[in-house]
């Protein structure tokens, strides 16, 4: 059964309904379980489980560290170009807005790879607009050729790709890839991505999975949360999405990301605020349901609030980040994608991330 037939499933579940009928026994039942059953985890993003944090947030402190101990994972992102062919209404590289467009050359690539490694970090997130006539496949594996001289791991969080053409960047060195559903509501989906060739949902939902079978050793996915008026619908089919790819391909690593709407050009308003405790209550819930998936925090949030998620569950973090093309070395930064609310260099998140008596990492594996 492939993942969108998981989906289908939960047509007729009224979700705000479950939600407010969840009661503190029902949260207090399902913590004392080992496994969770989908509805279990939802149980646990339940308003009656947000009065439950401590509780959650022992039980999920007690998973992380059985398996991923106090680590966290340190990585940047590296924006190639922000031509887009999208509306997606909540993105600041809209190709509707007018802002300045630019793609990196190969010595740019070189240049902003130099600067990055410089700063002792080895994993690196490379990150397209959705331009594939400029951004072209061949591009993307041609720029992860360049930084593979300086990071043992280059991952991609591009425009959605077939099977093949991942397996091809895979060739060039490209071993993890990102990318976000944004939303599971399919009809909402439609309404946000109004043109583009990200309009198509299917093709997108179906990517994570071809990556995993092109061979990727990482795949990270998400929704943006405050797309959705009720954000536990996301929040949910997400954590289903993660747990469906870990149990088809147990040779990758399945990693999710919470990402909040941040400001941006643009008019888009987010249809749900999600606070902080809805944010720690989604991470903590994802772990106690899913012991062993990898949970990034960007630098969307802030530096006192990622600073205390480290015991919650999280895996991977950003350092030293911008949001735009040739960001590291460009003395005037550009348009970025959207702000960020975590400044911190890399030494200063090393030094953060000791403080909280955690070990940065830098590298979790060699290419051969
Ligand atoms: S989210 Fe991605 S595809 Fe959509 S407009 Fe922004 S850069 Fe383009």
């Amino acid at each position: 059964m492939g993942f969108s037939e998981i989906l289908s499933q939960y047509d007729s579940l009224d979700m705000a309904t479950y939600l407010a009928a969840v009661t503190p026994a029902d949260v207090e039942r399902v913590l004392a379980k080992h496994s969770l059953t989908p509805l279990d985890y939802l149980t646990l993003l339940s308003p009656a489980a947000e009065g439950m944090l401590e509780a959650m947030a022992q039980k999920a402190n007690g998973i992380s560290m059985r398996h991923f101990g106090k680590t966290i994972q340190l990585f940047t992102p590296l924006y190639l170009a922000n031509f887009c062919t999208n509306q997606c209404v909540y993105c600041g590289f809209n190709t509707a807005n007018r802002i300045p467009r630019s793609q990196l050359s190969a010595d740019e690539v070189r240049k902003e790879g130099e600067a990055i490694a410089a700063t002792g970090l080895k994993h690196l997130l490379i990150l397209t607009g959705d331009a594939p006539s400029k951004s072209t496949v061949e591009y993307i594996g041609d720029c992860a050729k360049i930084l593979g001289e300086y990071f043992p791991s280059v991952s991609i969080e591009v425009y959605a790709l077939t099977q093949d053409e991942y397996a091809y960047l895979e060739t060039c060195g490209v071993d993890g890839l990102t990318l976000f559903q944004e939303t599971y509501n399919k009809t909402l989906y439609k309404e946000l991505h109004p043109k583009g060739p990200k309009r198509n949902y299917d093709f997108r939902l179906d990517a994570p999975e071809r990556g995993c079978q092109a061979g990727f050793r990482s795949v990270t996915i998400g929704a943006l949360l405050g797309l959705e008026a009720v954000w536990q619908r996301d929040a949910f089919f997400t954590g289903l999405h993660a747990g469906y790819l870990q149990d088809n391909y147990p040779g990758t690593s399945i990693a999710i990301s919470p990402p909040r709407m941040r400001p941006h050009v643009g008019s888009y308003e987010p249809a749900s605020i999600v606070t902080d405790r809805n944010l720690v209550q989604y991470v903590l819930a994802l772990r106690i349901f899913l012991h062993n998936v990898g949970i990034t925090v960007s630098t969307r949030e802030s530096a006192s609030l990622r600073d205390n998620m480290m015991p919650l569950g999280v895996t991977k973090m950003s350092a030293g980040v911008t949001t735009a093309v040739g960001g590291h070395t460009a003395e005037d930064n550009g348009t970025a994608q959207f702000d960020i609310s975590d400044p911190r260099s890399v030494e200063e998140m090393c030094r953060a991330i000791e403080s909280k008596g955690f070990q940065p990492v830098f590298k979790d594996w060699q290419p051969f």
